[in-house]
């Protein structure tokens, strides 16, 4: 369709386009490698080369490649209804379904929608409601978001506020007022002696401090992602997420499970939430909401705050041209009929996701990785100089770097957070791609493993 070679895309490419996340000055010298086509878990480039996609894309990717069912579903919207908004008493069919699907799988206690384009302006969304939410309560000072440290939510000012990456605020001034970082339950990095379980109750116990060095009467809600994922997939200790359940209910601080990633199936549950066991206030999702095939997020909201909306809130000054965009609307409704149909969230819970996780804990024998961790198709493996001591190599992020190109020159996509290799492989991945997945991961480490150990 495009009538250009591999040279020509790739100059083209360093001539006009900035990447997003991207070193430019890098991506210069070595140019960008061009995606042309997918199928299932696959990826082909413009050089004809296959790779096995073990990130979903960007984790978003849940019911594979190529579904047709979503291309027909989008081509009818397209040519029925291309655009309408959703502004001025309008609704159109796709959005109003789709609002009706995602509640029926939400917990039982959300039962609303706000649609956004994406998990970054879902996040927005998150920041203006809870605090709107407050105010219309009679309790306009309950401003305070309380986050954490190496969380990710998003790139817009308010979500990479919200968020707790240091490069990130780094540039621009962030985060703006009213947004403040706990520590993260990171427990192979942080926890030192203390056992998992005691170390996960001591990071939740930040919160408690942090309200009450703000005074409860200041801070709107907590954000966390049940798992985090650009962070490196720092999967919680079980006694995580019930302690900062508990502490919200103690001092009423809305909850917001950001499930950008852990929505729609990643941990063999519905939701992280679920996984987890956690009531939320608020859930932002987007990514395998309409498994990347179009752009689109929304925020989920509990019967609480849409209540007191309605019945104080009077009109919430905040919306999006797309909001609740028919096309992308009708794509997201085809992807969740497939999830539901094909029973691919048990399939995770029951078959892929415990036949992954038997291989990839065999991994942590492997004499670079320190630790492996997964939770239904999200995992990780820390890469490290030296098990015994749990100590990191010293520039840190070097070895994940290599590794991350490695394993792209034979064929597997992991990504690297600093030296995490993290994998969330499509929701679709049969065993026998995961043994695929696996082999050349095996290979990739001992390849990385000669040029570092
Ligand atoms: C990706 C991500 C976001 C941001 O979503 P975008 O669609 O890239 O704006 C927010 N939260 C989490 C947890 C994410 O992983």
């Amino acid at each position: 369709m495009y009538n250009y070679t591999t040279e020509q895309l790739q100059d083209l490419d360093r001539k006009h386009y900035l990447h997003p996340f991207t070193d430019y000055k890098k991506l210069k010298e070595e140019g960008s490698r061009i995606i042309t086509r997918a199928d299932g878990v696959y990826l082909w480039d413009s050089e004809g080369k296959q790779y096995l996609d073990g990130m979903a894309g960007l984790w978003c990717v849940n019911v594979g490649y190529g579904r047709d069912e979503i291309v027909e579903a989008v081509t009818a919207q397209m040519r029925e209804l291309p655009y309408y908004n959703s502004f001025f008493k309008s609704a159109n069919p796709p959005a109003v379904e789709l609002a009706r699907m995602i509640t029926s799988l939400a917990p039982a206690h959300m039962n609303h929608v706000f649609f956004t384009g994406s998990g970054s302006e879902s996040n927005d969304t998150v920041v203006r409601m809870v605090r709107h939410y407050w105010a219309s309560e009679g309790q306009p000072n309950r401003k305070t978001i309380i986050s954490r440290h190496n969380a990710y939510h998003g790139s817009t000012v308010a979500a990479a506020s919200l968020g707790g990456m240091k490069p990130m605020h780094a540039q621009g001034g962030l985060p703006i007022p009213d947004i403040v970082h706990i520590n993260q339950p990171y427990w192979y990095q942080d926890g030192g002696d203390l056992s998992p379980e005691e170390f996960g109750t001591k990071v939740a116990d930040e919160l408690e401090e942090k309200i009450l060095q703000l005074g409860a009467e200041n801070v709107a809600a907590f954000i966390g992602e049940p798992i985090q994922g650009a962070g490196g997939v720092i999967i919680p200790p079980s006694t995580y997420w019930p302690r900062i359940q508990s502490i919200c209910e103690k001092y009423d601080i809305l909850l917001v499970a950001d499930e950008v990633i852990c929505g729609f199936g990643r941990t063999g549950k519905w939701f992280g939430s679920d996984y987890y066991e956690i009531t939320p206030d608020l859930m932002p999702i987007a990514k395998g909401l309409s498994s990347g095939y179009l752009p689109i997020g929304a925020v989920i909201i509990s019967d609480r705050v849409a209540d007191g909306l309605v019945d104080k809130g009077g009109e919430f000054n905040h919306g999006f041209t797309y909001s609740g965009h028919p096309v992308a609307a009708a794509a997201a409704v085809a992807n969740l009929s497939i999830l539901i149909d094909e029973g691919m969230v048990d399939n995770v819970a029951e078959n892929t996701g415990p036949y992954l996780q038997e291989k990839w804990h065999e991994l942590a024998s492997h004499p670079l990785v320190g630790e492996s961790r997964m939770v239904g198709l999200i995992g990780a493996i820390e890469l490290v100089k030296d098990k015994q001591t749990r100590s990191f190599f010293e520039d840190r992020g070097d070895v994940g770097t290599l590794c991350r190109d490695i394993c792209i020159e034979n064929g597997l996509v992991m990504r690297a957070c600093d030296d995490t290799m993290v994998i969330s492989p499509p929701l679709c991945i049969t065993q026998a791609e995961i043994d695929e997945l696996i082999s050349r991961a095996i290979k990739c480490l001992d390849l990385t493993a000669e040029k570092v150990l």
